[in-house]
């Protein structure tokens, strides 16, 4: 659908470090980016981004990747949305031929999710101009004091009264009703009928952290008690609330520039204080948050401040699901507001400044906010304040920074005048007991993945990165099991038999990361030609010609006749690369990334054994290569030829494969000779 062309230039100019750095904080580490991975949970950087490679890297989880497969991977996108999303953000025109509504359901099924609900956003963003959404949409949001420019921002709608309004649109339209019940927009009956989910309403869109419009939040105007306030998409493919935060796409980027994440409770909070220009601020949209959403949260600060109103309720939501956010190592600040107002009140009625202000005045870190809390509750009831005493150790045991535990413990030791050591004590028994539960509840979840995952092997095509183990350093190649072996077996008789696999991946890994690097062999080796260069892809494919030797395993054979393709065009070596890394062939993709990417591990584990002149190395190495693979290939004849020797009756026929025996014997130990004096 998008043309080459387009990909390669999308390819080529889409610039990792810029990438990543969208949704990950990047710090400088000389030719490198590091971060905390947001592919897992850590609080030391393993993760590494390499301008220079195009690549990113978890030395912790083992994801990487090139720019495509980040966008991919980290915000759930195929392989085209993944293009798209990087076309857009470096201004580059895809031109794609006019989709039809068939085309359209041929689509990856996220995507045709999206669409509907991309197309839902904008019918809602319109009804909003309508007479009827005019006059009450509008004007509800304008008594919110909301202004043009916020409205437009968030692409804020009305849910015309007409329960058909945006299912006989879309349809007309194009759109499937199968995508339009599975967004959860329309419900169809049991009756027949089609309807849509949000009627009468206005219309909040919530955003990916890319942007994408994945579900819609609906609030009734209506004061009729027998209306529901808010109406919400359910869970549905692309959407899943437990990890969605709203306003996170518009926050985002504040949010790591200003180390510091406002957390509020409703939609009109967040458009308040965006508007009032405090726009690092997300809402958990009423529930109390999730693992999930505070680990979106921290991909891009581990600093959170929560505004909650001054009312018990919202002082009690605070509380609430707090205990995981300190489990995960986020630095938690509580302001509560005057009795009575929310964030969206307070901000209508203060400036900026006042804001600010009040926020940096009121600011209280969670344990401090939770004592005196209980400790007002408690009044000089003697058991409660030992229960109080006890809540709060169990709260500080969830730090898991122990310096921190440290400060908190004797802050509050002082606070409730109690002996410092008898908290300490109690903080870490309790801190124990959790971990002791922690770590049985891990147990039983691998106990439970490892029973899944027995005896589903994966069919070679689906062969994917997490597939394929870290290769080998070349210098213990012999011990690593190949796993991408497709050898054929005949009735085990190659089981246990050296394979060719490690020899054709070292092969290749020199002609995917070297190939157009000249050899320059000395005048007294055996390869030297006077007057003739060759580079390494071309002294490989020579050698391998003149022995008629194809890769005997199916995923490297198809790598190597793809780099020979485009070597053969005239591409140059990293756009060979490029296209290899993001080839459509999921096989081509995973090995050229397990070669070219865990190459770079090796790079930068071993970087002193990486200043070694690469040149030096290749002369060394690629003969070496070739003539080990030569090896393999002779005693995996040899073998052959011993167990058809084994089970052979005829005399004859014995005799004539003594005597084949015999030659690769020869043959073998001339290798062997020549192996040893590289
Ligand atoms: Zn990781």
């Amino acid at each position: 659908m998008i043309p080459y062309e387009t990909v390669d230039r999308i390819l080529d100019t889409a610039q990792i470090a810029d990438v990543v750095g969208d949704f990950v904080t990047l710090k400088k580490r000389g030719a490198n980016y590091t971060a905390c991975c947001p592919f897992h949970n850590e609080k030391t950087p393993s993760f590494y981004v390499s301008p220079s490679k195009g690549i990113y890297k978890c030395f912790g989880c083992g994801k990487s990747g090139t720019a495509v497969g980040f966008v991919m991977e980290h915000e759930s996108l195929s392989y085209v949305e993944a293009l798209k999303y990087l076309a857009k953000k470096y201004h580059i025109e895809v031109v794609e031929k006019e989709e039809t509504a068939e085309e359209i359901a041929q689509k990856q099924r996220n995507e045709s999710l999206l669409l509907v609900s991309e197309y839902a956003g904008k019918f809602f963003k319109d009804s909003l101009q309508t007479p009827e959404g005019q006059a009450i949409g509008y004007q509800y949001f304008k008594s919110r004091g909301l202004e043009d420019e916020t409205i437009r921002k968030y692409g804020l709608g009305w849910a015309p009264t007409d329960r058909r309004a945006l299912s006989e649109a879309a349809r007309a339209a194009g759109y499937k009703e199968e995508f339009l019940t599975e967004t959860g927009l329309c419900i169809r009956y049991d009756d027949g009928r089609l309807v849509d989910r949000f009627f009468d309403r206005v219309i909040f869109p919530i955003h990916s952290v890319s942007g994408r419009v994945i579900a819609f939040g609906g609030r009734t105007l209506k004061t009729d008690k027998t209306v529901a306030k808010y109406v919400n998409s359910p869970s549905t493919e692309i959407y899943d609330k437990s990890r969605s935060l709203y306003g996170i796409y518009f926050a985002k980027n504040e949010m790591s520039r200003q180390d510091k994440c406002i957390l509020v409770e409703g939609y009109l909070d967040v458009l308040s204080m965006h508007q009032l220009g405090i726009t690092n601020v997300v809402a958990s949209s009423g529930t109390s948050l999730t693992v999930d959403q505070i680990r979106l949260i921290r991909k891009f600060t581990s600093n959170v401040t929560i505004i909650y109103d001054g009312d018990s309720a919202g002082i009690k939501a605070a509380l609430r699901g707090i205990g995981l956010v300190l489990k995960e190592g986020l630095n938690v600040k509580i302001v509560l507001l005057p009795e009575g107002q929310d964030p969206d009140d307070f901000a209508k009625k203060h400036t900026l400044e006042e804001v600010r202000e009040h926020i940096a005045a009121n600011e209280q870190d969670f344990i401090s906010f939770k004592t005196e809390l209980l400790l007002g509750e408690a009044g000089n009831d003697p058991l409660k304040k030992a229960n109080l005493i006890n809540d709060v150790a169990d709260t500080i045991a969830l730090i898991p920074d122990a310096i921190i535990r440290a400060v908190y413990v004797r802050s509050c030791a002082g606070r409730f005048e109690i002996d410092e050591q008898i908290l300490a004590d109690r903080v870490n028994s309790s801190r124990t007991a959790m971990i002791i539960a922690d770590k049985e509840q891990q147990d039983r979840e691998r106990e439970r993945a490892a029973r899944m995952a027995q005896g589903t092997v994966p069919p070679p095509e689906m062969v994917g990165l997490e597939d394929i183990p870290p290769p080998p350093m070349p210098e213990d190649l012999v011990d690593v099991p190949p796993v991408v072996d497709m050898m054929p077996v005949q009735d085990g008789m190659f089981m246990n038999e050296p394979s060719l696999a490690p020899c054709e991946k070292e092969i290749l890994g020199f002609i995917l990361e070297e190939g157009c690097s000249v050899l320059e062999f000395d005048r007294d080796s055996k390869f030297y030609i006077e007057g003739e260069t060759v580079n390494v892809a071309e002294f490989i494919d020579g050698i391998l010609a003149d022995d008629e030797a194809d890769f005997m395993n199916e995923p490297y054979r198809r790598v190597y006749d793809e780099y020979f393709r485009m070597y053969d065009e005239g591409l140059s070596q990293q756009q060979i690369q490029n296209r290899l890394l993001n080839s459509m062939d999921n096989v081509v993709a995973a090995v050229a990334k397990d070669l070219l990417i865990e190459k770079y591990q090796i790079t930068v584990k071993n970087y002193e054994q990486s200043m070694t002149a690469t040149s030096t190395r290749l002369v060394q190495y690629v003969p070496k290569a070739l003539m080990t693979y030569q090896c393999r290939k002779v005693e995996l004849i040899l073998q052959g030829l011993m167990s058809e020797l084994a089970s052979e009756t005829d005399e004859e026929r014995q005799m004539s494969l003594l005597a084949k025996i015999s030659d690769y014997n020869r043959a073998r130990t001339r290798l062997n000779n020549e192996l040893g004096r590289v």
